[in-house]
């Protein structure tokens, strides 16, 4: 078992892989590895056009020049400086911008029906540019807070929004939100309908500004920056309010088209009233591909050995474990490789779009990501355990082999919303992450990890990797599926979760 997972990591994260980033040759490499093992272990293909795969469009968008960003004051107009003043990001919508429109500042930009907040009440933004504070208000738990911050191009853009400036809600930083919005590139996909993942459809631009900038928007105004940002801070919601200036931009785009395959492997169900449902588990093939920076004679090549080579070799092991036991699940089993996890969770986002089974047939999905083992693990975290029955399979199933749950050891970092369970989620489906826990010396262990090799290149197999510890991991997963594919019952949201509530309403309820 040990040299099976190790024989998976050994091919995945090797140099020759080059790092296995979405779209280069690595990664193509490394897909057609995966769909022969899933061959090999009898799976059905169960991607597109009866094949093993499911190709994801994507457009990478650089700017072709520099952006040239304005703001007029009555007949003054005034430049400013791309990277100190402000910066925007490049659009994968549109190939040439030319923007002119008033702003509006819309407090913390966030509607929720949950928190009754409602940002955007009463306010005219159709064709305007909203003007949010960046991040959330104080007081919500932390993945509310991560999935709040993460929708505010959908809320600004439902508002009738063409345009989304962050300003910091705090004044002590020169730079304000300019850094956050200098990103020179911007990957997303864009499918057969032009319907994309990361971009809010309508939402023409988001861009940020330094503190400087920000005062001169706010000249003026009927509120000064001072108090609604004293309000802000004591947890409150500034009311909004049409701002003097006006914001214009010009710039032009490069944009370049390629594609980058998911994996997938259906081991089919066979109960006649269950195997209409199927049970997922998933992890992510690609990584951080070559360091175009990296000087000669460096290390450039981001192995991602761990991240996340470990968990497609535990997925793996997981299906040979449902093949040597000899016993079919009742449900059927999908087992997907993703790509572009690291661009923003795009290839999962796009699956979640385009689902190569009826998302309402998909019973519940276990996303394996990153695991560390380099210690020898006796407890499991499951990212979502608030929120769907999932994480109960995992917990019966990790107590048959004498391992424990262990608690979200990092509260603060909202890592529900981080991965590729995310998107199913946003779709309805019950999904958890799971992680090796901080028992046993994990809590050290994991703390150097991110220290010393998370996205660096160092993440690769010069770690003391402990091959026994892995393959347990893989024998984990298996039970955990095969929970999942034989319970009677399909997995339910949890009574009074802040996701059930929001993306499966009327839908019946575990007690908590
Ligand atoms: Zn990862």
């Amino acid at each position: 078992m040990a040299d099976r997972v190790q024989a998976d990591v050994e091919f995945l994260a090797d140099d020759l892989l080059e790092g296995r980033g979405a779209g280069e040759r690595g990664h193509e490499v490394a897909a057609l590895y995966v769909a022969s093992q899933f061959r090999s272990l009898g799976m059905q293909p169960a991607g597109e056009n009866g094949s093993w795969y499911q190709r994801v469009p994507f457009r990478r968008a650089t700017h072709e020049g520099s952006p040239r960003l304005e703001l007029i004051s009555g007949a003054t107009r005034e430049a400013l400086s791309v990277g100190s003043d402000a910066a925007v990001r490049p659009s994968i919508t549109e190939r040439e911008r030319r923007i002119e429109a008033p702003m509006v500042f819309v407090g913390w930009g966030i509607t929720d029906g949950r928190y009754r907040f409602d940002d955007y009440r009463g306010l005219d933004l159709k064709g305007k540019i909203a003007v949010a504070f960046s991040g959330t208000p104080k007081g919500l738990p932390s993945e509310v807070a991560a999935h709040l911050s993460q929708q505010k191009d959908e809320f600004a853009a439902a508002a009738g929004a063409i345009g989304l400036i962050e300003i910091d809600p705090g004044s002590d930083s020169p730079a304000g939100t300019v850094r956050g919005a200098s990103r020179p590139r911007v990957t997303d996909w864009v499918d057969a309908k032009g319907r994309t993942g990361n971009t809010a459809a309508g939402l023409r631009f988001r861009a940020g500004v330094s503190e400087a900038t920000t005062q001169r928007m706010f000249a003026g105004a009927a509120q000064s920056l001072a108090r609604i940002r004293a309000e802000a801070a004591g947890g409150r919601h500034p009311k909004g309010f049409a701002l003097k200036p006006r914001f214009a931009l010009q710039d032009k785009m490069k944009w370049e088209e390629f594609t980058s395959p998911a994996v997938l492997g259906l081991l089919p169900g066979t109960d006649p009233k269950l195997r209409s449902e199927t049970v997922i588990l998933m992890g992510h093939l690609d990584h951080l591909g070559i360091d175009p920076d990296a000087k000669p004679g460096e290390d450039a090549i981001y192995n991602g050995a761990l991240d996340n080579a470990a968990g497609i070799a535990t997925m793996l092991e997981a299906g040979r474990a449902f093949v040597r036991s000899g016993k079919p699940p009742k449900r059927s089993v999908l087992f997907i490789a993703h790509t572009a996890e690291e661009l923003g969770l795009l290839g999962a986002s796009y699956w979640a779009s385009n689902p190569t089974v009826p998302l309402r047939q998909v019973a519940g999905a276990v996303n394996l990501d990153m695991p560390v083992p380099l210690y020898d693990f006796t407890e499991v975290v499951a990212f979502g355990a608030d929120h769907s029955t999932v994480a109960r399979a995992v917990a019966d199933a990790a107590k048959t082999m004498g391992l424990g749950v262990g608690p979200d050891p990092m509260p603060e970092q909202g890592i529900f919303t981080r991965s590729d369970h995310y998107p199913l989620v946003m779709k309805g489906v019950p999904s958890v992450l799971l992680f090796t826990g901080h028992a046993n010396g994990g809590k050290e262990v994991w703390a150097r990890f991110f220290e010393e090799a998370y996205h660096q290149v160092d993440d690769d197999l010069k770690q003391p990797i402990r091959w026994t510890a892995l393959a347990r991991y893989g024998e984990l997963n298996y039970r955990i599926a095969r929970t999942l594919a034989d319970a009677p019952q399909r997995p339910r949201w949890i009574k009074g979760s802040y996701f059930a509530d929001l993306v499966a309403p009327g839908e019946p309820r575990a007690e908590r």
